[in-house]
């Protein structure tokens, strides 16, 4: 039995929801330690540059002492060595996610034997909830205020007046 448990939580946050924010709090009651690792991927079309998703992260989990933010490029499977994790934790929000996530959890634990996968359910208010979708309705207008934290809505209500 593993006594310091470290939990990593990967993703793109372009931008973060209060879905990511809704398991980012759950993964912090249920883990001594949590690390939230923003993918540095440069084939993914981001609206948001690396800068902005890591400061709008951190000021958003500046309340819970024991997670920390930090970006990573490179395979997954080794930077979670690396980070010394224990245990990675992914969002499943309907069954729709569940085929892609399954096969991620396997195709990593098939990488690097140590590897665990964590799925935790947000609560049910933010099961419809993506980055895309927020994107999408921010740039044709539309408000996101109870979607995502106010930092975010900030940035993106910027980027759509930059772009008229
Ligand atoms: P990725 O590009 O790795 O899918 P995302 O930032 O879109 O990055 O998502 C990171 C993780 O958060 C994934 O496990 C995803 O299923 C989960 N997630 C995304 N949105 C939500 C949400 N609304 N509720 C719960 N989990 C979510």
């Amino acid at each position: 039995m593993k006594k310091e448990i470290i939990a990593l939580y990967p993703g793109s946050f372009d931008p973060l929801t209060n879905g990511h924010l809704d398991i980012i709090t759950r993964a912090s009651r249920l883990f001594p330690t949590l690390i939230v690792a923003i993918t540095k991927n440069l084939n993914k079309n981001h609206l948001f540059s690396l800068e902005d998703r890591i400061d709008m992260l951190k000021e958003s989990v500046s309340d819970m002492h024991n997670v920390k933010v930090v970006s990573f490029s490179g395979l997954l499977a080794n930077y979670f060595d690396e980070m010394k994790a224990n245990v990675l934790i992914r969002g499943l929000r309907a069954v729709s996610d569940f085929e892609y996530e399954f096969q991620m959890a396997l195709m990593n634990r098939n990488l690097n034997a140590n590897f665990e996968t964590v799925f935790l359910m947000p609560d049910q208010d933010y099961t419809f909830l993506s980055s895309s979708m927020i994107k999408e309705i921010a740039m044709l207008g539309g408000d996101t205020k109870d979607f995502v934290p106010a930092c975010v809505e900030k940035k993106l209500k910027q980027i759509k007046k930059q772009n008229q």
